[in-house]
């Protein structure tokens, strides 16, 4: 059965395309009932941070990507962080270098590039294999010089090809990889080497990462091929490469792009579900016109087979408009429980759980989450929303856009309001919002003569203070007789 990994280097935040890989991935192991391995490539000492480790753990976590073997949860096949499989590297080497698989390596870039120059190559060459074929002497005079050999792999001199899974078939002609560095002169072991013997070692069989790996993949075939001839690994896993991903003005989607970075999803209030729904249309799709689903619905249909060769766009709108449709299917509970975090980083209220709220907080917020939960996009526009029915102010600031809607005729349409509104009989349980707009609209449209963008605009602004709010009557319902009384004097003052 399919064994797949999710492998990423713990440097810098966890971005779009990382997490698209880890997705995929998981949704091959569960679509196939196979194994999610999850391992940690911290090879790279200047660039791998903890910072980052965590970062990856904890976006995973959010999403609901879970992993069978690896990190945290342990399994056959670890430790599942390079960092602590030096000596594997080590041994593995060791061996290579002893079948003739790979070869010590003295020349430095410097001394590649002016060999290129003297032949007439193009820099891009890259290494000539000057080294390959050094005899025992030269190499303990070159030694002697005080110099340290890097190991690199002997290239055959045939074609390369594979069937990808995503792309298929895959050809690279004889002599276009150059032979290739696996460990440093000062004996660090590098992604080449690590990743293969890895993926060996765990028993991977099938191999999903991005497009942009595709240039090592005929060197690790032929390291595969090795591997196998010492023992080291089984059989070749298949391969298959994902398109990359691109942003605005059609250009690849990096690392440092704000729209790439997972945590500002987070934080712009996407909900796992929207998320995952939006990064599995880059590259993949469940039906020819359907974005909307869950991941169960993503299991049941996919086949890394069906995966689109050709680049994917990330739209933001698009991806706001699939959450938009996830967070109206959450539970009205299950909605609110989810916004509170964020009513609290933007001091909407007093805590950041739901059960730390308090009574007044929690029955303003479970009255409005009928009239916001249909209007939200993402978690952050509920604050706006709810924030004035939240507050026991009297006078609510206008947001300036709103500001600007008030006419000259505002000061008289709030005066008739206040005197409409003020005869309410609020303990007969005439406080409700369909008889509130019925007064309002036989007292401003029908007696007052009044459009009703501006009879109702005014009484809008008066109530939220904003241009845009969640419906008028109802939110005027939850704040009551007095404080939506107040709140129309305290703008007409
Ligand atoms: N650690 C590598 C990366 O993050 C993994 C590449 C691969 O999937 O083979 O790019």
């Amino acid at each position: 059965h399919v064994r797949v990994r999710f492998c990423p280097s713990p440097t810098g935040t966890p971005h779009v395309g990382m997490i698209r890989t880890a997705l995929f991935n998981w949704a091959e192991a569960r679509a196939t009932g196979g194994k999610l391995v999850f391992r940690i490539e911290d090879t790279d000492a200047q660039r791998d941070s903890e910072d980052s480790y965590n970062q990856i753990l904890e976006s995973l976590r959010w999403l609901g990507i879970d992993w069978d073997e690896g990190i945290d949860v342990g399994g056959s096949h670890g430790p599942y962080r390079q960092s602590q499989r030096t000596d594997i590297y080590k041994d593995v080497a060791a061996k290579l270098l002893e079948a003739g698989y790979a070869y010590e390596s003295f020349s430095t870039s410097a001394e590649i590039e002016e060999r290129n120059l003297a032949a007439g190559r193009p820099k891009a060459f890259g290494y000539d294999g000057y080294d390959r074929n050094l005899t025992e002497e030269q190499k303990a005079a070159l030694r002697a010089e005080g110099r340290k050999p890097a190991l690199r792999i002997r290239m055959p001199d045939e074609d390369i090809a594979f069937d990808d899974l995503i792309r298929g078939r895959i050809e690279f002609k004889a002599g276009s990889v150059p032979d290739y560095v696996i460990v440093r002169p000062n004996g660090d072991p590098l992604y080449t080497l690590t990743n293969p013997v890895d993926d060996a070692l765990m028993d991977i069989n099938v191999v999903l990462r991005g497009e942009d790996l595709l240039s090592s993949t005929p060197r690790q075939i032929v390291l595969y091929r090795y591997l196998i001839e010492l023992g080291v690994a089984h059989e070749m896993p298949l391969f298959g490469h994902m398109p990359y991903v691109m942003g605005q003005g059609n250009k690849k989607l990096s690392k440092r792009d704000p729209e790439s970075n997972l945590f500002n999803h987070r934080d712009n209030g996407f909900i796992r579900e929207g998320l995952l729904n939006y990064l599995a249309l880059l590259g993949w799709s469940i039906a020819p016109d359907r974005d909307v689903f869950s991941m169960d619905e993503m299991i049941a249909k996919f086949d890394v087979r069906d995966v689109k060769a050709n680049p994917a766009r990330f739209d933001l709108d698009k991806a706001i408009a699939i959450n938009a449709e996830h967070i109206r299917m959450l539970e009205p509970q299950g909605f609110l429980n989810r916004a509170v975090p964020y009513l609290k980083r933007d001091g909407v209220v007093s805590a950041d759980s739901w059960e730390a709220l308090s009574d007044h907080e929690r029955e303003v917020l479970s009255a409005a989450a009928p009239l916001v939960q249909p209007r939200v996009r993402v978690l952050g526009e509920v604050s706006g929303m709810v924030g004035s029915l939240l507050s026991g102010e009297g006078y609510i600031e206008p947001e300036d856009e709103a500001r600007k809607t008030l006419k000259d005729s505002a000061a008289d349409v709030l005066d008739k309001a206040i005197a409409a509104l003020g005869e309410v009989d609020e303990t007969a349980g005439g406080w409700k919002a369909e008889p509130l707009h019925e007064l309002l609209n036989v007292k401003l449209i029908d007696e007052g003569g009044y459009k009703p963008r501006l009879a109702f605009g005014p009484v809008r602004v008066a109530v939220s203070g904003r241009r845009v709010s969640p419906p008028l009557f109802e939110s005027m319902e939850i704040l009551g007789k007095d404080l939506t009384l107040a709140r129309l004097q305290g703008l007409r003052e």
